[in-house]
């Protein structure tokens, strides 16, 4: 097969290939290790479809956020090296994103083999809210192909010249890794599944306004974890001790409240709370009732009595999204309650969707088996942001011709 789908045939043609290359780098510059390639593996099935159907493929990416000019600490140099090992076959590294080494580097690919240009966010025109600015920069990228593919989902919210101009500059298609997170956030506000769960966590409701908004009348049980636990106990008219409060958000969650009770939408909230004397304190942890929280006190994590019936609300649901860790799951005295919602994730029968890019890293830590999940979402930022309802200009930009 010769054909790459949306794209027709890509034999002998430059497939320029927006991809998600954001790995965490340690070390010095020149001797970086990459410390968790996942981003890498997650790009190299459209790399290889590509490259097998002989495309010639010119890979662009970011790594970090340098300040639109070259800097040796952000070079993509060593994700070159990683993705040459993943694909089996050597990468061509260009040390600049459209410049002559570039120009060089594309010229002499072979119809199946692929090159990776450095850092995109090197240039200034990149990220410019100037249009004119960007549209300059992404005619010298759409320069160096025939067609275009975007698969890099964590970068779909930006409007930015690799991810959004030059799409509407060569033919264009949406990459698998892209269609599938798609397909996913799709199921989870479009037609769910029912009963559909939404577990929510994490330190701020005032984060999550916008998801919550959203999906208040569309799931049927919403559970309510973390950090933001104690602005809606307070709505209630608890006191929370020292606890993470959102003052200006007590009247927000108040609505929720009544939204839900309204529309008949069962929200969860803990009954019982991990509180200790100070911030991630594991000698003083204890568990009180949430409703007599003490003043001296704040609290870490979701009880073990709210745990189990959190797990038990899970038991029957057809469709799950979940963000945001019940505690604070980076202090074992307080990881217990994100512990029990992951592995009742693990048994739901249906859809269970982890986004977030705590809660992913949550699942991992606490030693889950992704393979567990029926998905864990690449983008944290992106897969809010749709979940928000909000349009993604890299989604969008594709279905125009
Ligand atoms: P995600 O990245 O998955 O969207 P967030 O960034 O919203 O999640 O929140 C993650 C953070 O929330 C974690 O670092 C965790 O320690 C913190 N957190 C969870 N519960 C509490 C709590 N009760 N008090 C303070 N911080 C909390
Ligand atoms: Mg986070």
């Amino acid at each position: 097969m010769a054909e790459y789908p949306g794209l027709g045939e890509v034999s002998g043609k430059r497939v320029l290939v927006r991809s998600d290359l954001n790995v965490p780098l340690d070390g010095e510059v020149g001797a970086k290790v990459i410390t968790d390639d996942g981003r890498i593996r997650a790009s190299v099935p459209t790399i290889s479809a590509l490259a097998a159907a002989g495309a010639r493929v010119v890979v662009t990416a970011h790594l970090g956020r340098p300040k639109g000019a070259p800097d040796p600490a952000y070079s993509l140099a060593p994700v070159a090296a990683r993705l040459g090992e993943l694909l089996g076959s050597p990468v061509a590294f260009a040390t600049d994103t459209v410049g002559a080494s570039a120009q060089q580097v594309v010229s002499a690919l072979a119809d199946g083999e692929v090159a990776l240009l450095e850092n995109v966010r090197f240039n200034a025109g990149e990220t410019s809210k100037d249009e004119a600015e960007r549209g300059a920069f992404a005619d010298e990228l759409a320069a160096l192909a025939d067609a275009f593919v975007s698969d890099g989902f964590g970068v779909v919210h930006r409007k930015q010249a690799s991810v959004y101009d030059v799409a509407q500059r060569l033919p264009h298609a949406m990459g698998g890794l892209v269609a599938a997170e798609i397909d996913v956030l799709r199921r989870l506000t479009v037609t769910p599944e029912r009963p559909y769960v939404v577990v929510l966590g994490g330190s701020k409701v005032s984060d999550k306004l916008g998801v919550i908004d959203n999906l208040l009348e569309k799931a049927d049980k919403l559970l309510i974890g973390g950090g933001m636990v104690f602005t809606f106990l307070a709505a209630q008219g608890h006191g929370v001790g020292q606890s993470l409060l959102e003052e200006d958000q007590i009247g927000t969650c108040r609505d929720y409240l009544e939204r839900a009770a309204a529309s008949g939408v069962q929200i969860l909230l803990p009954t019982d709370i991990v509180v200790a004397d100070s911030f991630g304190d594991e000698a003083s942890a204890r568990v009180v009732p949430a409703d007599a929280i003490p003043e001296t006190t704040l609290g870490l994590d979701i009880g073990p009595e709210s745990g189990a019936a959190f797990a038990a609300a899970l038991g029957d649901a057809a469709t799950v999204f979940w963000n945001g860790p019940m505690g604070v799951f980076e202090v074992a005295a307080f990881a217990e309650g994100t512990r029990a919602v992951a592995d009742a994730l693990t048994r739901v029968r249906g859809l269970s969707v982890v986004g977030g890019g705590d809660s992913a890293a949550a699942v991992r830590s606490l030693g889950f088996d992704e393979a567990a999940f029926g998905h864990i979402s690449t983008g944290g930022g992106a897969s809010l942001e749709y979940l928000e309802g909000k349009e993604l200009p890299g989604i969008t930009v594709l279905e125009g011709n």
